[in-house]
């Protein structure tokens, strides 16, 4: 008997119960079914989950088995966020928002990429030098005013969503500077929290008061929307990362949290394995009907300043995410899927359906 059991293993019948190589079961995609030709790869390649702007590719998605999302929800507030003077003075910098208006695209494009790459911009992930900025202001949304306008984006954009969708996509909910706003009302608020709470003013508890209005904010928005729409799913990428707690997202109420795992500038092995386990594992500590997906950046294209990924690169960090236990993944840039040498990677490491 003793033998039998030992030798289970061995048996052919419970090889086959667990695949030598796992695969992802859903992926959910940031690009669009935009023609019959593009929605039938994407499903091909294990797209599950996808954005769409229209009723044709919402009928599009469902037509290729898979769930249609309206895109997209970003923050809204009365004014952008304040940053700092040297992170104002870099933000035009990388932006080249000081070069003459009447230079010619291509020239002006060729200098910010120069600059960008030159100061290590990383393009909203996680920041490799003390300072970093996103190319585009975000609203100040700490605020009831903010707020207020974000409830009246919410109605536009349920007016537009297109029948049949499952949900929607958030996007663009954080800080410009990774950190935090100071303009006035957001240094209020803050000092005002700091001396209730009888804490000092240090990094650490900067840091938490930022990170939970953060929080606060995506949770008020889904709240609203789940109020006007209870039959819609949120799904979510994190982003822009915040700078000092990069994994929060186990905080946020979003049915499907998209946290990054490995951007779109390579990072090590040991990181991705670490982020993906954490994403994975700890995604239902606040809210237990959330899912953590973990993100991957990915980038066909050598030009400009954005990081490039060959498609063994795609495939090294694919297996790293299943080897820690992800499987759903979340993508962008969706057409990256569709392209040549990549496709058949993700095709590769997707669940047939
Ligand atoms: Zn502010």
């Amino acid at each position: 008997m003793l033998l039998a059991v030992l030798l289970l293993p061995l048996l052919p019948g419970a090889a086959e119960t667990e695949p030598a190589t796992p695969k992802f079961r859903r992926i959910f995609c940031w690009g669009y079914p935009a023609d019959d030709a593009a929605a039938a790869r994407y499903a091909q390649a294990g797209v599950t989950d996808i954005q769409v702007r229209t009723p044709e590719e919402a009928q599009l998605a469902r037509k290729y088995g898979m769930t249609p999302y309206f895109s997209c929800f970003m923050a809204a507030g009365p004014h952008r966020q304040s940053m700092t003077p040297e992170e104002e003075e870099y933000t035009v910098y990388i932006n080249g928002l000081d070069l003459a208006p009447g230079l010619p695209r291509a020239e002006r494009m060729k200098i910010i990429h120069r600059r960008r790459i030159e100061k290590k911009h990383r393009y909203g992930g996680e920041m490799e030098t003390k300072l970093d900025t996103l190319r585009c202001d975000i609203p100040c949304f700490i605020s009831d005013e903010g707020l207020e306008l974000s409830r009246h984006r919410v109605d536009e954009l349920l007016k537009k969503a297109p029948p049949g969708v499952a949900g929607i996509y958030l996007d663009y909910i954080g800080y410009t500077n990774h950190r935090g706003c100071y303009c006035p009302k957001c240094l209020e608020k803050l000092r005002r929290h700091l001396a209730e709470n009888h804490l000092a003013d240090t990094p650490e508890n900067r840091a938490g008061f930022y990170r939970d209005r953060l929080v606060e904010y995506y949770n008020a928005v889904i709240d609203y929307i789940k109020s006007r729409r209870p039959d819609f799913r949120i799904v979510v990428h994190l982003y822009p990362d915040f700078q000092p707690d990069p994994l929060f997202g186990n905080r946020v109420k979003a049915d499907f949290c998209g946290q990054t795992v490995a951007w779109y500038f390579q990072w090590q092995p040991d990181k991705i394995e670490r982020y993906t386990r954490h994403v994975v594992e700890h995604a239902k500590d606040h809210h237990p009907g959330s899912e953590g997906i973990p993100f991957i950046g990915v980038n066909t294209s050598r030009t400009g300043s954005l990081g490039f990924k060959t498609p063994e690169t795609v495939e090294r960090e694919l297996r790293i995410i299943l080897a820690a236990g992800g499987r759903t993944l979340m993508v962008c840039n969706g057409p990256a899927i569709l392209e040549p040498g990549y496709f058949e990677i993700f095709k590769k490491y997707t669940a047939a359906r």
